[in-house]
């Protein structure tokens, strides 16, 4: 399905398709998760309201219900647009944008919808470890005005009301997934804890040569290799495996994040960066597939989160 088309959906339309993605055997009552519901058709009621039979619930929903989408006043055409834009721009899409493209009635609409939808995209906690084989990390600074060139001794930068740029730490498997998480220092506290809860022990972890990644070696059966960023290095390897160690990886995905943050967002608040972080993290861990099968991966994930903003302030869209 292209932009095109989900542009001509009439809004029935729209909202089967959601219900499709949602309910593929049919609408579940998301109070209950009773199957056995009834749709409400005529004037009496508002559109899409389903009527869960279950004497003890006997709630209506819609679609939107316990979603990022629900009590949202935008159409489920510009949800459905919203989730393609944004996921198909691979450095990311401006609120600014989306609110001209989509016609919505203000910047601060689009800026929420845009977090509802990083929102959505998050995957939240690992119970255990998933990462394995080659296994990068590193970290990188958002938040504020790029200053320093060496991201280890990076001191407070100071922008607009005083904000620091935030550190934050990729893992990211070669050929595989990356997860990245805003942290508050980069000290071997913090990032032993990242990397054991996200790597699992058949793995090799390579990282640059800061400190803070000492002693995690013995925690992996490939060890843990440190490439030396000051000197240049070629085509080293992995003395049992011959893998070539080197951080590209986690630096391509860095790039990528920074050439939106410089390019699009200008700016990723502090107490958002972790959804920024999300969004990142889903285009590259959904990169092998489609624009339209990514769209629908992310759709798919909406259900079971909600980000409601009650009293939304001017001041926190950024
Ligand atoms: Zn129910």
């Amino acid at each position: 399905m292209t932009l095109l088309e989900i542009a001509r959906m009439t809004e029935e339309q729209a909202r089967e398709y959601l219900e499709g993605l949602r309910w593929p055997d049919g609408p579940v009552c998301p109070h209950c998760q009773s199957t056995d519901v009834t749709r409400m058709n005529g004037e009496a009621h508002r559109p899409g309201c389903i009527q869960c039979n279950n004497s003890e619930c006997r709630q209506q929903f819609t679609v939107t219900v316990k979603s990022v989408m629900e009590s949202s006043k935008v159409s489920l055409v510009k949800w459905v647009l919203a989730f393609h834009l944004i996921c198909s721009s691979k450095k990311g899409f401006s609120a600014l944008q989306l609110q001209r493209e989509l016609g919505l009635g203000s910047y601060r609409t689009a800026w929420f919808m845009m977090h509802r939808i990083r929102h959505a995209l998050a995957e939240g906690e690992l119970t255990e470890p998933t990462m394995q084989g080659a296994v990068e990390a590193d970290e990188s600074y958002f938040g504020g005005k790029p200053r320093h060139n060496n991201k280890h001794t990076d001191a407070p930068a100071k922008r607009g009301r005083g904000t620091k740029k935030t550190p934050v730490v990729v893992l990211v498997e070669r050929n595989g997934k990356a997860r990245t998480k805003p942290v508050k220092r980069v000290n071997a506290k913090t990032l032993h804890a990242e990397v054991l809860s996200t790597v699992r022990k058949n793995a090799v972890l390579i990282t640059d040569e800061w400190p803070g990644y000492l002693g995690l070696g013995r925690h992996f059966d490939g060890g843990h290799e440190t490439v030396n960023h000051s000197e240049k290095e070629y085509a080293r390897f992995h003395p049992e495996s011959g893998l070539p160690i080197h951080s590209n990886t986690a630096e391509s995905f860095f790039s990528l994040m920074k050439r939106g943050y410089m390019g699009i967002y200008h700016t990723m608040g502090k107490q958002h960066l972790h959804r920024y972080c999300a969004e990142y993290d889903f285009r590259w861990n959904h990169r092998k597939v489609s624009d339209h099968e990514r769209m629908e991966a992310a759709i798919r994930q909406a259900p079971g989160k909600r980000l409601l903003y009650e009293t939304p302030q001017e001041k926190d869209c950024s």
